[in-house]
């Protein structure tokens, strides 16, 4: 008889553990807290318009490790189409004050050189940095089954990459800049509105743009929502089953060894193996009860900073309005929306390139910022009613400033609050892509397995700092790698 393995969460690390898991033999089964599938990677429909929760861009569009995941999960079919985008996004304050970042490295270094001639020997410089890093690849196979040939293979196409990692590993943005020191005021004003203060590291920034610059990070028309159904449909056209509204409360373990979970409702499910995908806090701490925690994961939970939670305001607009850029953001200082001075200004995301977004002739907006969790810990009831009243009045003001005279046009609007992602994820303290990639932890990642617990495994965003679709599903492929190694037979990602 097939080996069971219960997935807990039907996000898309779950969702990827699911498909590899049915399609090497296991009997497996995701059980999801919600009534759909997708965990983050989500949108929600309104009067016509579609919202989008979570795709702007996915690395593996064209190629690599990741490319192979989202093939053989049928994210990327025959059908599928991406979109590239020439610009990555538009910096803009309420001064008139622009800067453009283009998604082709020439091109964004030629424009970089047009508005600063004095800062040319640096542009160039930050530049190639960001060529060298595109030659990153990912491994395709996990570090338990690496062989010492799959690293010394690399070796002569990664040198440039860890002198990289030498250089600037331990960084943060500002820092990296500050080294730089361009002298001109444009450059200097937008790196610091972007990224600021903020222990962001230098070499996510410069990883970042490398997967555009080839074209291997695009858009997938559709977005979120029917990229979590294609998951779906094969997971399911693989043989796994998957049950929604089942909350898994607690992992059984006898002996060290994980052999079913608990839900909330008190039902046991007993399994051969256990995979939770669900938040990585709540696996560790409240379904283990903190009982299998090595020195290093403690360390990470307690210290690592996590992603700043998002307010997303979303508009219906019965209008065309175009955008060249995909994402405008507004850094201006002193704003404020609702209860939340922006720190970092905001976001919009105009999705007229993405015709499935709205109604013919009309156009989906949506707005985010980040808004502390400590702001929404404890606002409940009317309190957290009027918020919501307040921030749709605040963000069509700052609506109004990017596209003047909008607000007649406004169809729809919907707000949702780190609450939101809470409630329907799980997801400790609205942090989307879990633990921030600091110039701590960026080059660090935590192990799919606890110390001395057998027969279970994590996978999902809280394993790799940064987070995002790619390192959740292939934590996904992974752990199933790792299963297969046990159960000694060979793994295969075709059925
Ligand atoms: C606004 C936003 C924009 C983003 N943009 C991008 C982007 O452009 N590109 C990119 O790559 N990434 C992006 N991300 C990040 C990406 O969405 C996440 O990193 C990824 O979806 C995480 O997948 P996951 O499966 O690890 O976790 P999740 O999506 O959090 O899934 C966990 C699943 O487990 C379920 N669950 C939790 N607890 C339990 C329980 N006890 N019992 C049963 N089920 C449970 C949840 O309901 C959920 O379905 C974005 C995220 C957000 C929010």
């Amino acid at each position: 008889m097939a080996k069971k393995v219960l997935i807990i969460g039907g996000g898309v690390a779950g969702m990827s553990a699911g498909i590899y898991s049915a399609m090497n033999g296991f009997d497996t089964e995701i059980i999801e807290m919600h009534t759909v599938a997708g965990g983050q990677c989500t949108a929600w429909d309104r009067k016509g318009f579609r919202f989008d929760y979570c795709l702007h861009w996915l690395v593996g569009t064209s190629k690599g490790a990741f490319h192979d995941i989202w093939k053989e999960t049928n994210v990327i079919n025959r059908g599928t189409e991406i979109i590239d985008h020439e610009i990555h996004s538009r910096i803009v304050d309420n001064d008139g004050k622009e800067f453009i970042i283009y998604s082709n490295i020439d091109r964004w270094e030629q424009y970089l050189i047009g508005i600063a001639p004095e800062d040319e020997k640096k542009i160039k410089k930050m530049c190639n940095d960001m060529r060298k890093s595109g030659l990153l690849e990912p491994f395709a196979l996990p570090p338990e089954l690496r062989k010492p040939l799959d690293y010394i293979r690399i070796i002569p196409v990664m040198l440039p990459i860890f002198n990289l990692i030498r250089k600037f590993g331990r960084l943060t943005c500002k820092e990296y800049f500050d080294k730089l020191n361009f002298k001109s005021e444009k450059i200097r004003w937008a790196f610091n509105a972007m990224y600021g203060e903020r222990n962001f590291s230098a070499l996510a920034f410069i990883f970042m743009l490398a997967w555009f610059n080839q074209n291997n990070a695009g858009y997938i028309k559709g977005g979120s929502f029917p990229l979590a159904q294609r998951m779906l449909e094969k997971f399911k056209d693989v043989g796994g089953n998957i049950s929604y509204n089942k909350k898994a409360e607690k992992i059984i373990v006898e002996n060290n060894k994980a052999v079913g979970v608990v839900l909330t409702n008190g039902t046991r499910m007993l399994s051969d193996y256990v995979i939770s995908t669900a938040d990585g806090y709540t696996t560790i701490y409240k379904m283990l009860e903190g009982k299998y925690v090595s020195k290093k994961v403690d360390y990470a939970y307690k210290n690592w900073e996590l992603f700043t939670s998002l307010v997303q305001v979303s508009f219906g607009v019965n209008k065309i309005v175009k955008s060249e850029s995909p994402i405008i953001i507004n850094t201006s200082k002193d704003l404020k929306i609702g209860r939340t001075r922006l720190e970092n200004g905001y976001s919009i995301m105009n999705y007229s390139y993405d015709n499935t977004m709205s109604p013919d002739g009309k156009t989906t907006i949506v707005m985010r910022y980040e808004s502390p969790w400590k702001i929404w810990e404890n606002l409940e009831g009317d309190d957290y009613k009027n918020e919501k009243i307040q921030i749709e009045k605040d963000a069509i003001s700052c609506l109004e400033t990017v596209y003047p005279g909008i607000s007649a046009f406004v169809d729809v609007v919907d707000v949702a609050t780190p609450k939101t992602d809470v409630r329907f994820t799980g997801v400790k303290n609205g942090a989307y892509e879990g633990f921030m990639p600091t110039k701590e932890n960026m080059m660090k990642t935590l192990d799919m397995t606890l110390p001395k617990l057998q027969h279970f495994y994590m996978a999902g965003q809280w394993l790799f700092p940064g987070g995002g679709l790619p390192p959740s599903a292939q934590t996904g492929k992974w752990v199933v790698q790792l299963i297969c190694k046990k159960e000694k037979t060979k793994f295969i990602t075709t059925k």
